[in-house]
């Protein structure tokens, strides 16, 4: 490339200092809502066609959640960007202390596939909130999407503000070999790797939204019929292909029949006879990730489903049973309609099993009796828990949405995101009018003296 490369153009505005105020950072959100309006009929279609997406899914997990982003950002922006004050000690006074929540100058967001408008816009609301710049790379695998939301940003923004790149791996290499002041990435653990790596060459800050196995466990005295439903919701929206999905089930043995008929009751209840034609039901987002999902049909006993169609990327909603925990479907994130159910006889031997894996993104637990949610939160470790319900723990502003380990760090949604774009910096500010000598030297006081003195002073 002939000209500087695209972070320092982007710096370049920044140090002009035009994202910092508020009323400038409201008034982008606003933008931003009016341009996925302006852009929603191109959006949903792009959806629909990389992803079998309907226009209700599409609005209902996307569009939808950015905007719910942009209406809580504005109406908190002012209470989050606003100073806070702080005690400052004695020996310094008379000062002033507070803490000053600054934008970190150019924010890189890499997003996937899986939701492609929605994980890459949330983030850009709270980059913007936080007053940054920001260089938006959408996944290559949901190229009309990715297509549809450049076109949108280039119509709202400044390029020199907020700017769209596409492309593959390369383009996103290319641009973590630049400078940036934050890098946001979504995706998977394996490439979340390469980027943290990539970041610890500028030492730059990230936040990492990575995958895994997100177990849910069954309790015997839980209701079960509606774990089922909620569970089966959760996991085949989109085809499975959702990070929060719940990746495979443990069901007390008792409960388990139950269950099991629950489920494929829901399903027929969601999704009819034909699941191929119900317009509710998504498609397999390209033929690779069709073939790496059929070979993990043999793993178990197919209760439900195992229909598919490698002409047109569809996969039925599947029930295995009788996995062996060690089958490649138990090992792998399985990111498609897929869902083993496991039975077990004692929550220990659950809690152990659960415990031997990498920490998963979210843990879901179907109890009635608060002593086993908490001895189950106490045991088993993830980004976040659900009790009762899968998925619902990260829609909407109020509570952070991240990982833990292998599924991540950091958090974003509401405040959390306006703190993963910020940083809080300390400032004090002292008087010059008066000046104690004590600390300068010579040293006139003893050890002694110091430390008495410290023990009735610095207790503050
Ligand atoms: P991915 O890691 O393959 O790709 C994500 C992004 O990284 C894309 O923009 C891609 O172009 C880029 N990329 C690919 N190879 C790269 C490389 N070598 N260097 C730099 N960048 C590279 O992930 P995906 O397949 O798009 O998404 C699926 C994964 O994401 C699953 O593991 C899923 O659980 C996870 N995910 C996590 C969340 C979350 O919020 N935690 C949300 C959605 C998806």
């Amino acid at each position: 490339m002939g000209f500087a490369p695209t972070s320092e153009r982007l710096r370049a505005f920044f140090y002009t200092g035009a994202t910092r105020p508020v009323q400038f950072r409201l008034a982008q959100l606003a933008r931003l809502s009016v341009a996925l309006e302006r852009h929603e009929a191109a959006l949903l279609a792009a959806l629909h066609a990389d992803l079998g997406k309907s226009p209700f899914q599409g609005c209902a997990t996307e569009l939808g959640l950015v905007q719910m982003e942009i209406g809580h950002a504005t109406r908190s922006l002012r209470r989050w960007a606003a100073p806070r004050k702080s005690r400052t000690p004695w020996f310094v006074a008379p000062a002033r202390g507070w803490v000053q929540p600054e934008p970190f100058g150019v924010a890189l967001i890499l997003g996937p596939w899986n939701y492609p408008v929605q994980l890459l816009l949330s983030p850009l609301v709270s980059a913007i909130a936080a007053g940054n710049c920001a260089v938006l790379k959408p996944s290559e695998l949901a190229p009309r999407t990715a297509e549809a939301v450049t076109g949108m940003i280039r119509d709202c923004f400044d390029e020199q503000f907020v700017t769209a790149v596409n492309g593959g791996a390369g383009v996103a290499e290319a641009l973590l070999r630049e400078r940036f002041d934050k890098i946001f990435f979504t995706g998977s653990t394996r490439v979340g790797r390469l980027v943290m790596a990539a970041a610890a060459k500028h030492l730059t800050p990230v936040t990492l939204e990575l995958g895994g196995k997100c177990p849910a466990i069954v309790c015997a005295d839980a209701p079960v019929e509606l774990a089922a439903r909620r569970i089966v919701w959760g996991k085949f929206m989109n085809a499975g292909q959702t990070c929060v999905a719940p990746d495979f089930v443990l069901v007390a043995r008792e409960a388990r029949d139950r269950f099991v008929t629950a489920m494929k009751s829901a399903l027929q209840n969601f999704y009819g006879d034909d699941p191929a034609r119900c317009v509710d039901y998504g498609r397999i987002v390209n033929q690779q990730h069709f073939e790496r999902l059929v070979n993990y049909l043999p793993d178990g006993k197919i209760v439900l489903g195992g229909r598919n169609d490698a002409g047109n990327l569809f996969i039925a909603p599947t029930i295995l049973t009788d996995v062996p925990p060690g089958a490649a479907v138990m090992q792998e994130e399985i990111f498609g309609p897929i869902l083993p159910v496991l039975a077990f006889d004692q929550l220990d031997e659950a809690l152990a099993l659960l415990r031997d894996r990498p920490t998963p993104l979210a843990l879901y637990l179907f109890t009635g009796d608060r002593a086993t949610e908490g001895r189950v939160m106490a045991e088993v470790r993830s980004g976040g828990v659900c009790v009762n319900d899968v998925v619902s723990h990260m829609i909407g502003s109020a509570l952070p949405f991240g990982g833990l380990g292998a599924s991540g760090m950091g958090a974003y949604h509401g405040r959390a995101g306006f703190e993963a774009f910020t940083h809080q910096r300390a400032v004090l500010r002292r008087a010059t009018w008066l000046d104690l000598p004590f600390r300068y030297p010579p040293q006139k006081l003893s050890l002694a003296g110091l430390k008495r003195a410290m023990r009735f002073l610095l207790g503050d």
